[in-house]
């Protein structure tokens, strides 16, 4: 009998399945039913039917997941999770629809942030954001892409990645780090911002390169951050040292940011709430994946959605993303996949397989958010029967049991 560390059996329904058809009764590219999934030296060495699975192997451990739900562990694609201090006390005046522009000349906004980051040591900064991936791991996050941006000078740019790099040893985690150009330095005129990109782009990218700091460079071309010309510097050396790529477009105004994508393989584009077609058909004539921030559309207070329905009818795969931020501290993906659905009106089935296989393949993470044999064994047997049960019943923290690498995490049943 070949011997495995985990096997889970009785899973209702598990998803997303991408390649051979597995199970009793598949339906569609994703879904099957009446699983059994096998663990060894951290991946998934079978996935099949359940019964079988069960007589075939000596397992270590057996998990019977009692007839319910099992899926990889979420993966959120879009996080600002380095920063220090908090922005609680403009919050009030956020919601009450005080505009961004006067809380930045009243002291608050990003600068806060970016004031409060710079001042903090290494220490508080490693500190602060291990518990922040404790809580996300906790709620069902196996993989986090991590932004860096509130540091806006080179050196503290580089920093804030040395220290993501700190905290990707210490936590089992698995961290995508990504150096963003998010805004200009405070008070800059447009010669200021002018030699910032190219301090950005001559600077810091040949360093991380060199020094192996990030696997994405991110720019947020919008109002009030940077245009596409200034985009087109950034990625143009981006390009240039094999850097992935991926970018803010469309938040809140489209500027013609979609355009870079008739230049350069960007892996996402994130955000769309005021694209139009000509946006969405920049994005399906490129590999990107749209990726959603609901969290983010609450938190802005915006008054446009992504065109969805245009999304779909161009075949762009979605991904979704907390956008956990010193704008806004939501952590959970559960809670981001049930926003998605509420807010965006994406189908039970589309947020799941956006929070793991598109948001994985957003992060270039090709063993991981799909239950394949050979893939890391990142898993969550949930607390519903179904699929279809997700944005019905919300609220909660509906894990039961989860996996990271092979290793159980939580164990409710
Ligand atoms: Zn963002």
């Amino acid at each position: 009998m070949p011997k495995a560390d985990l096997l889970i059996y009785n899973i209702s329904e598990g998803l997303p399945i991408v390649s051979k058809a597995v199970g009793s009764r598949e339906v569609g590219k994703t879904v099957a039913y009446g699983l059994g999934i096998v663990v060894r030296d951290r991946k998934i060495i079978e996935v099949g039917r359940s019964q079988a699975i069960k007589d075939k192997y000596d397992a270590k451990i057996k998990i019977n997941a009692g007839g319910r739900l099992l899926t990889p562990g979420l993966i959120d694609m879009h996080t600002h999770a380095i920063f220090f201090g908090s922005r609680d006390e403009e919050f009030a005046k956020k919601i009450s629809g005080i505009p961004y522009e006067k809380i930045l000349k009243e002291g608050g906004g990003i600068y806060k942030t970016v004031e409060a980051t710079n001042k903090a040591s290494d220490k508080d900064l490693l500190a602060s954001l291990l518990k922040r991936l404790n809580t996300m791991l906790g709620l069902g996050t196996t993989s986090v892409e991590i932004k860096s941006g509130y540091g806006i000078e080179p050196d503290k740019e580089i920093r804030l990645l040395k220290v993501i790099k700190e905290a990707s040893k210490a936590t089992v985690v698995t961290v995508v780090p990504t150096l963003l150009a998010h805004v200009p330095p405070k008070g800059s005129d447009s010669d200021d911002k002018l030699r910032y990109v190219n301090s950005f782009s001559s600077e810091i990218l040949p360093e991380v390169k060199k020094e192996n700091l990030a696997s994405f460079v991110d720019v947020f071309c919008d109002e009030g951050a940077f245009n596409p010309e200034e985009a087109n510097m950034i990625f143009s050396m981006a390009a240039s040292l094999g850097l992935g790529m991926r970018a803010h477009i469309d938040q809140l105004k489209n500027i013609g940011c979609s355009k870079l994508l008739q230049r350069f393989k960007l892996s996402s584009v994130d955000h769309l709430e005021v694209s139009d077609e000509s946006s969405i058909i920049n994005i399906a004539s490129s590999s990107a994946i749209a990726g959603l921030l609901p969290a983010s559309f609450l938190a802005t207070q915006s008054k446009s959605k992504p065109p969805i329905d245009m999304i779909r009818k161009y075949n762009i795969p979605m991904a979704i993303g907390t956008d956990f931020s010193a704008n806004s501290l939501m952590p959970s993906m559960q809670n981001a996949i049930d926003l998605a659905i509420y807010l965006y009106s994406l189908t039970p089935l589309e947020a799941l397989v956006a929070s793991t296989l598109n948001a994985a393949e957003s992060l270039k993470l090709s063993d991981r958010g799909r239950l394949l044999e050979g893939c890391y064994a990142d898993l969550i047997i949930w607390d519903l029967e179904r699929s279809s049960m997700f944005g019905y019943d919300w609220g909660r923290d509906r894990i039961l049991a989860l996996v990271k690498d092979g290793s159980i995490i939580v164990n409710r049943i």
